[in-house]
């Protein structure tokens, strides 16, 4: 009798997260708000949810990340795991994927999790999809049980592809910070279980001495913050983007940018909204010369109140804004810090 092809994966159940340490100070925000949609996704199939962490002092995390409900987490500490490198880290994973055989793997859609998620997907021949924006689990006539649904953007954007990965184990999926919301929890008891650092490092070619704190981090996260103050190419020069920085402390809140300033250098990609950088949710949006390609405004639809400020009126995101000001946003964002400026001294 033929076996359909899902039955070889019958005993591999349990759903993987990587748990990602941010600039070896914090679980990276996005591993969290993976951790709460894997509970679900677990909780659905009846398995567990495991959470791994590879980092120096990887002790001083586990508190949060039990807070978002794993079953378990597996924690390897060691000096040379500082900084993800992308030879130790898939090395020591592709390890454990070949002895506990999960059946979903997660991994933020950061720098090491795009780096890490491929390299294990061409190692276990088996499908990525990367930048999803739902996951879910479905039963499925021919393909059996406990399928992994991933949705992503496609065509720029214009459409949604629904993916599954019926023949090859384990499915993975890569996610964007802000995608899904973040929920802690105290009705998961949680396993530590601590990985001896067996790696030859004598096997590396390339030594990793440090890795710079990124210069242009946002003292809050985007995701979190309650203003994001947008700048685009109609904000012409470097000089009036950086303004926006007034701005923000002004409202007390953040910088964002389009596509443009980061490729312009003005700021760096942590900064950037849209399809490739963040998904946000403020209470105020201002958009200073942006157009609203969907790329960008896919991120910003689920803002409280969205204000844009554009010389053409009939841009697209004049159609998505609660306010919409046709003005030149270099002067207008000039004249609004004098104006917040004033009243503040008044
Ligand atoms: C696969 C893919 C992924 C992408 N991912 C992203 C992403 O994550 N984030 C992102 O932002 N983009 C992304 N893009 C790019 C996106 O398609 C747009 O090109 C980009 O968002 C446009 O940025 P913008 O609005 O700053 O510039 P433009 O589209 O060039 O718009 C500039 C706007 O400024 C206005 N303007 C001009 N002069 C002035 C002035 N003096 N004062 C006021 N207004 C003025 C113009 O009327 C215009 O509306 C992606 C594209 C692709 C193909």
């Amino acid at each position: 009798m033929m076996t359909a092809p899902y039955e070889q994966y019958a005993d591999s159940r349990d759903v993987w997260v990587f748990a990602e340490i941010q600039d070896h100070e914090r679980v990276l925000e996005g591993a969290l708000e993976l951790l709460t949609r894997g509970r679900e996704l677990a909780d659905a199939l009846g398995s567990r949810l495991i959470a791994l962490v590879f980092a120096l002092d990887a002790e001083q995390y586990l508190p949060a990340i039990e807070r978002h409900g794993p079953d378990a987490i597996l924690c390897c500490s060691h000096p040379a795991l500082k900084h993800y490198d992308s030879q130790i880290v898939p090395d020591m994973f592709a390890d454990l994927i070949a002895e506990r055989r999960p059946s979903i793997v997660l991994f933020p859609s950061t720098e090491a999790g795009c780096d890490l998620a491929p390299r294990l997907a061409q190692r276990f021949a088996t499908g990525l999809t990367s930048h999803c924006t739902d996951l879910s689990i479905m039963d499925h006539p021919d393909y059996g049980p406990g399928l992994l649904v991933m949705k992503r953007p496609a065509y720029s954007g214009n459409a949604i592809a629904t993916v599954i990965c019926p023949h090859a184990r384990p499915q993975m999926a890569t996610v964007q910070q802000g995608v899904f919301e973040r929920r802690e929890r105290d009705d998961v008891a949680t396993d530590i279980e601590m990985l001896p650092f067996s790696y030859d490092l004598t096997k590396l070619r390339i030594e990793s001495l440090e890795a710079p704190l990124r210069w242009d981090k946002p003292k809050v996260p985007l995701e979190q913050a309650p203003v994001v103050v947008t700048g685009g190419r109609g904000l012409a020069t470097k000089k009036n983007f950086e303004r926006l920085f007034e701005l923000a402390e002004l409202l007390g809140g953040e910088v964002g940018a389009t596509r443009v300033p980061v490729f312009n250098r003005w700021c760096g990609e942590e900064r950037m909204i849209g399809q490739t950088g963040k998904t946000i949710r403020p209470r105020l949006y201002l958009g200073f010369g942006i157009s609203g390609q969907i790329q960008h405004t896919a991120s910003i639809v689920d803002s409280e109140i969205i204000v844009s400020v554009n010389t053409n009126a009939g841009a697209p995101i004049a159609a998505l804004s609660d306010y919409v000001v046709t003005d030149d946003a270099g002067v207008f964002l000039a004249k609004l810090i004098e104006r917040l400026r004033s009243e503040k001294r008044g």
